[in-house]
């Protein structure tokens, strides 16, 4: 399996796979001529993409897996990238004899985090393109992405906005008065959205309001805090599901420590969705690629550096007005909407305590906006005493 330039005669250029015979891989050219004619994205992107897929093919077929059904074991994947030699991943079938044992962590690394990822990233979309057209199972969504349950599914195939809304909507069935001072609204948060010009301000809106970062917070994560697979334990990680780390690290001249408030929040469909987009977009930038911090300066401020707090929360201000939300809606809104989400739909105390990284129960207080609907829910959940007090019946 190889990547390789294809020309077509209109003089239109993108990048396919070819088998060990030279044969193109039906099922990855489908995916990378709808990348390049379909989507219009760049020959660039379809370069990347390619040489992922083939990867991944070269992989299933080096370890025995059926392509269709190996992303359950996606993090086994990882594993080979990172330490698998380059005699082992390459395009030549290895010598036999030559097998290793992956032990894992602790091994000479052969790629870094920022190329695995960038793999993972192109992975996961040639899968979900194969689930669409029905050349692999639609299990694989649910094992790539966080579902809440299949009646998701056939949503898949719409366009990415339409499925945001749809979520966000769908997850909160609660409407929320606009007079709520400190939370931000679900259509506030959909305003934003539709206002981002950049994959990588609707990824920033979504860790905000989905996630419930803070803004410091997002602007310190680096590539390696995020697990977005079924399965971390080959990283050394025991939470399962996609997830994001939110380790707090000292970032002056580059030495960091871990405190003991670090925290694991779950990525959703949606998160982690917003996040594939960002990583290819940010490759379409010559400075994109290197840093590895998650969120850089793409179109301002020093291109390619770390993007600051301060910057996150001037997007999100610019976002608000361009998104015409008649008043001012700031990154801790968004987590304040979180919040009061997770507890409109049932999460208790100490699971909000625990999602916003707080340590005492009493610093939630003044996150809880409760909903109109969810008060009178309280009050008439409790049985009703009229049997037993003798009044009318
Ligand atoms: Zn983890």
């Amino acid at each position: 399996m190889k990547a390789f330039p294809v020309k077509l005669p209109s003089g239109d250029r993108y990048w396919t796979v070819l088998d060990d015979q030279m044969a193109v891989v039906p099922e990855a050219d489908a995916f990378l001529r709808h990348a390049r004619f379909g989507q219009a994205q760049a020959e660039l992107t379809t370069k990347t993409y390619a040489s992922a897929v083939a990867l991944y093919l070269r992989w299933c077929a080096r370890t025995g897996r059926a392509w269709t059904t190996a992303a359950a074991d996606l993090s086994l994947f990882m594993t080979w990238l990172r330490y698998a030699s380059a005699e082992l991943t390459g395009v030549a079938s290895p010598a036999v004899g030559s097998a290793m044992v992956m032990t894992g962590p602790g091994m000479k690394r052969q790629r870094g985090e920022a190329r695995i990822e960038n793999i993972l990233v192109g992975v996961r979309t040639f899968l979900r393109h194969a689930v669409n057209t029905g050349s692999a199972p639609s299990t694989v969504l649910a094992q790539l992405y966080e579902l809440a349950d299949d009646r998701d599914l056939p949503l898949e195939a719409k366009g990415e906005r339409e499925r945001m809304a749809y979520r966000l909507r769908a997850q909160h069935r609660v409407s929320v008065p606009r007079a709520r001072r400190d939370r931000a609204a679900d259509e506030e948060v959909l305003a934003l959205l539709k206002a981002c010009r950049l994959s990588r301000d609707r990824f920033i809106v979504l860790l905000l309001a989905r996630a419930g970062l803070r803004r410091g917070e997002a602007a310190g994560l680096r590539r390696e805090d995020m697990h977005f697979m079924p399965d971390s334990s080959p990283l050394g990680c025991k939470v399962s599901g996609s997830h994001v780390h939110v380790v707090r690290r000292a970032n002056a001249n580059g030495a960091w420590a871990k405190s003991v408030r670090e925290r694991w929040v779950p990525a959703d469909w949606l998160v982690v969705q917003a996040y594939d987009q960002y990583v290819l977009e940010r490759l379409s930038f010559p400075h994109g690629e290197h840093s590895d911090f998650v969120l850089v300066n793409l179109l301002r401020g020093q291109l390619g550096a770390p993007m600051s707090p301060d910057a996150v929360t001037e997007l999100i201000e610019r976002l608000g007005q361009r998104g015409g939300v008649d008043r001012a809606v700031t990154a801790h809104m968004l987590r304040h909407g979180f919040a009061s989400n997770v507890g409109d739909s049932g999460g208790t105390v100490d699971e909000i305590a625990r999602l916003l990284g707080h340590s005492q129960l009493s610093s939630n207080e003044p996150y809880l906006h409760p909903a109109q609907s969810r008060i009178r829910e309280a009050v008439e959940r409790v049985p009703s005493p009229v049997g037993d007090w003798g009044g009318p019946r």
